[in-house]
């Protein structure tokens, strides 16, 4: 039942500005290979993994969308290398409407730039946040 329907619904579950999309290499992989890993490279905690083995992508759920955003920064700063060495990629969630989440701009990056609009998306289009 790993990573099917059976995962547990937390309170950022349903809200995208609390969440990161990731897509890339990923496909077959189950949540839990995935929060495991993460807790060893994110600088900043998150809630829990949204990932179904099936999909090649899947969502980083924070508590709040400060720490989305700090994580999402993180992630424009630095080259994430996934499980194994696999080709991961982080990119802004999306609302049901379609429309990307803001995430503000936090840390060095933040500062010299002020508020983050995403506009770069290749393989996360269309794909709102289900869960
Ligand atoms: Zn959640």
């Amino acid at each position: 039942m790993e990573g099917t329907s059976a995962q547990v619904r937390y309170p950022c579950c349903g809200k995208s500005d609390h969440s990161v999309f990731f897509g890339g290499d990923v496909k077959g992989y189950r949540y839990t290979v995935f929060d495991d890993w993460l807790r060893t490279v994110s600088p900043v905690d998150f809630v829990h993994i949204v990932k179904k083995p099936q999909n090649g992508y899947g969502h980083v759920h924070f508590a709040t969308h400060d720490e989305a955003s700090r994580f999402y920064c993180f992630t424009l700063e630095n080259k994430i290398v996934g499980p194994d060495g696999s080709y991961v990629k982080f990119k802004a969630s999306h609302f049901i409407s379609g429309e990307k989440v803001e995430y503000e701009r936090v840390g060095s990056f933040g500062e010299m730039f002020g508020k983050w609009i995403n506009g770069i998306s290749n393989i996360s289009d269309a794909l709102p946040l289900a869960d």
